[in-house]
C-alpha cells in the first residue's frame, strides 16, 4: 500500500469513529431521526439506517418482492415461508388483534388500499366496495407455522398490512443497536414513533413533546420519561379532506371507516416501541373506555389520551409527570 492509499484509508477510519451530529433518513414513509449524543458514530448511524433498509425490505406492503408482499400475493394458494422479522412482527400482531378483540388487526390490508389514505387517489369508497371489502378482514384467519416460521392468508384478496406495528419494532431493533455499541443514550424518532434511552447525562429524564393534533409544529404538553418509547397514533398523520370531512389513516374493522370514537390522537408509553406502537392503534380504535381498560390490564404501560374536545386524560403513572404547555387544551381528571 503506497502512502497515499494509506492515508485515505486512516482517514476513512478516523472520520467513521469521529462523533458527528444527529442523522436522518427517510425510512416507513416518514423521516427517522437518530440522536445518540456523544457516542454518535458515522458508523454507527449508518449500521441503524442499514437496518431499516433491512426491515423494509421484509415488512414493507407498500413494496415489491418483501415478504408481505408474496404472502399477500399467495393469499389462497399456498403458505410463504419469511424471514425471521416479519415472523416475529406478525406473531406480535397477532397476538395484539387477539387481546384487543380485533380492533387492531393486521390483516387491515384490503380496506388500506382501499381507501389509499396517504396517496393522491385517496377516496370515500362506496359503501358496496366497503362491504365487498370488510369480510377480507380477519385476523382469527390468519395462519402462522413457527416451525417453517410460514404465513398463510387462506383467502383470496386477504391482505396483510403491518403499518400499525412496524416502525415500533424497528424503534427497538435502533436502540438494541446503539445499545451494543456502548452507546448509553439517545433519542431515536421515528415520524412520532419516539424511543428516549437511558438518561440525559446529568441523569435527569427526558422531557418528550406530545403533538398537537391540530396544529402543526405545536404541542399540547410534555412528558418526563427516562428510558421509554412513546408511540402516538392521530388523526393528523395521514388524511384526507372530501365534502368538509376530514377522513384518517386508522380504519375500524368494524364498519371500514376511519375509527370515530371521539379521540384526536392516542400516545402509550412503555418499555418496548413494538408493544407501544401496536397499542397506540389498538387504543385509538377502542377508543377511551375500552382502550383505558386494556392499557390498565397490561403492567409497565401508560396512555395519554387527547380528546375531540380538547381534553387530555392520561393514566394515573403519567398524568404525574405531564405538564401541560398548550392552554387551548385542558387536562380531566
Ligand atoms: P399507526 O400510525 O401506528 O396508528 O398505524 C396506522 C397504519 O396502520 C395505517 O396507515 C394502516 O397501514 C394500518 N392500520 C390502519 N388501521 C388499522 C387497524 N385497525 N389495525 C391495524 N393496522 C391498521
Ligand atoms: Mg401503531
Amino acid at each position: 500500500m503506497n502512502v497515499n492509499a494509506l492515508f485515505c484509508l486512516l482517514v476513512v477510519v478516523f472520520c467513521s469513529c469521529w462523533n458527528v451530529p444527529p442523522q436522518s433518513e427517510l425510512h416507513f414513509g416518514t423521516i427517522c431521526t437518530i440522536n445518540l449524543y456523544d457516542k454518535g458514530t458515522r458508523k454507527l448511524y449508518q449500521s441503524i439506517f442499514n437496518r431499516f433498509n433491512e426491515i423494509e425490505d421484509h415488512l414493507s406492503a407498500n413494496k415489491a418482492g418483501t415478504d408481505i408482499a408474496k404472502v399477500n400475493a399467495a393469499a389462497g394458494i399456498a403458505p410463504v415461508v419469511v424471514h425471521e422479522d416479519t415472523f416475529t412482527v406478525t406473531e406480535a400482531a397477532l397476538r395484539y388483534a387477539e387481546s384487543s378483540g380485533g380492533a387492531f388487526d393486521p390483516t387491515i390490508g384490503p380496506l388500506v388500499q382501499l381507501w389509499n389514505i396517504g396517496f393522491n387517489d385517496a377516496h370515500v369508497p362506496a359503501q358496496q366496495e366497503i362491504d365487498y371489502t370488510l369480510p377480507l378482514v380477519d385476523f382469527r384467519d390468519l395462519q402462522l407455522n413457527s416451525e417453517q416460521s410460514s404465513i398463510y392468508l387462506p383467502r383470496l384478496g386477504m391482505k396483510l398490512d403491518l403499518g400499525a406495528i412496524t416502525k415500533g419494532y424497528a424503534a427497538d431493533e435502533a436502540v438494541r443497536i446503539a445499545r451494543e455499541a456502548k452507546s448509553p443514550r439517545g433519542v431515536i424518532n421515528l415520524g412520532g414513533n419516539v424511543y428516549a434511552f437511558g438518561v440525559k447525562k446529568d441523569g435527569s429524564p427526558w422531557n418528550i413533546g406530545i403533538k398537537d393534533p391540530l396544529e402543526e409544529d405545536s404541542i399540547v404538553g410534555i412528558a418526563e420519561v427516562r428510558n421509554k418509547t412513546i408511540v402516538t397514533s392521530g388523526v393528523y398523520e395521514r388524511f384526507f379532506e372530501a365534502d368538509g370531512m376530514r377522513y384518517h389513516h386508522i380504519l375500524s374493522p368494524v364498519d371500514g371507516y376511519p375509527a370515530r370514537t371521539g379521540l384526536l390522537s392516542t400516545t402509550i408509553i412503555a418499555d418496548r416501541s413494538l408493544d407501544g406502537d401496536a397499542l397506540s392503534t389498538a387504543v385509538f380504535v377502542l377508543g377511551y373506555e375500552r382502550g383505558h381498560q386494556l392499557i390498565e390490564s397490561i403492567p409497565g404501560i401508560d396512555a395519554i389520551f387527547v380528546f375531540e374536545d380538547m381534553s387530555i386524560r392520561g393514566t394515573a403513572g403519567v398524568i404525574e409527570s405531564f405538564t401541560l404547555t398548550n392552554e387551548l387544551f385542558r387536562v380531566r381528571k
